[in-house]
């Protein structure tokens, strides 16, 4: 089979490695663009949300390169994302293109679903095979999460701008390569130390900023206008509530989310409400608890959870004493205007900083 997929992050590695130990050919897709975007909203209904438009474009772009099969995992309610997978494969149908459609629901909500997927995408393979795979690619998932989480503690801290971004392309196009247990560990190691080795000032005090809200958006670069790295060289450390590894443990391998930040959330909304809207209320409390500077709020444009939790970031914003900045998106949404916004905040929270600690400003 050549498979095309949606590009979230740094997903694409571990798709690519598994699709490849399966024997299926990975058409792998590109970093999204406007032109992505574009061509999605196209044929998106105009109430989808900004993730559905993005990944919509990028399966076009897919068959277009001669994927004949399309591979795509789904969410489920109570907001629009049970439906996305089969909207996206009439539309494209509609769209006169031909392929197989191999969708994967959560595990644990339909788990005879799920085995079948399974079956028809590891065949010839064995159970025992598909096993080894899967574990393979926790384990680069991790590295990968690693390095990440690296980069986004080194970015604010660099001598030279744009260094640490430079270090983490070289660092994921090395874990791109790797293939088996012992490269992955080895290849992890080095691309560590490639981030760990960019030239910057660990003593640096910086602000510090928790990213929020629905998933793709999130993980996304794309999507979210690269606001690690605007935040990064703006001096600030960012941190995102949500990584692959912790998505796998949380919405995959359960059903129940992230029980810490939805724990927290009900004293303020006592049940889920979609997406990750119940963690976001949550994880603002979570982020205020640790002595964060700050928060933004990710939410694609008409997100109903995302709009639910908004909802509440007064009141939140009042009782824990964080400052919240929530950046709805959509393809209207321009570059300069998040720019101009975050450099606001930043700002803001800055002086903040400074008044904290006697500073004056
Ligand atoms: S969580 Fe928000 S963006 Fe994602 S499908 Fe649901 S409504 Fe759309």
């Amino acid at each position: 089979m050549k498979v095309t997929y949606g590009h979230m992050g740094t997903l694409t590695p571990i798709i690519e490695m598994l699709l490849e130990d399966l024997g299926h050919e990975p058409v792998t897709p590109d970093r999204p663009s406007r032109q992505t975007l574009s061509l999605g909203a196209k044929y998106a209904p105009e109430f989808a949300c900004i993730p559905f438009k993005i990944v919509l474009g990028t399966y076009i772009e897919g068959l277009k390169r001669g994927a004949d099969t399309l591979m795509s995992g789904g969410g489920y309610g109570p907001c629009r994302a049970g439906l996305y997978g089969e909207l996206h494969n009439r539309i494209l149908k509609d769209l006169g293109y031909d392929f197989d459609f191999i969708f994967f629901w959560p595990p644990l909500r339909k788990p005879g679903h799920f085995i079948r997927q399974l079956k028809k995408t590891k065949a010839p393979h064995s159970w025992g095979y598909l096993w080894r795979s899967f574990k393979k690619c926790y384990k680069k998932l991790a590295v990968l999460d690693d390095l990440e989480m690296l980069a986004q503690q080194i970015r604010p801290r660099e001598y030279k701008p744009g260094s640490t971004s430079r270090a983490f392309d070289q660092a994921y196009r090395m874990m791109r390569q790797v293939k088996s247990e012992r490269e992955i560990k080895e290849a992890g190691e080095a691309a560590r130390q490639i981030i760990r080795d960019v030239p910057h000032d660990s003593e640096k005090e910086v602000l510090k900023v928790g990213i929020i809200g629905e998933i793709y958006v999130q993980l996304e670069p794309f999507a979210n206008f690269f606001l690690e790295e605007q935040l990064g060289h703006m001096g600030v450390e960012a941190r995102r509530s949500i990584y692959l590894t912790s998505y796998a443990r949380h919405d995959v391998l359960s059903t129940k989310g992230d029980m810490g930040s939805r724990t927290l959330a009900v004293p303020y909304l006592a049940q889920k409400v979609g997406g990750h809207g119940q963690n976001s209320v949550g994880d603002i409390i979570r982020y205020a608890k640790q002595g964060f500077d700050g928060v933004v709020q990710l939410a694609p444009f008409s997100c109903i959870p995302e709009i639910v939790a908004k909802s509440l970031v007064p009141q939140l914003s009042k009782d824990y004493g964080i400052p919240v900045l929530t950046l709805f998106i959509d393809e209207q949404t321009g570059a300069a205007g998040i720019q101009t916004r975050l450099e606001a905040f930043v700002d803001m929270i800055s002086q903040r900083r400074s008044r904290d600690l006697g500073l004056g400003a």
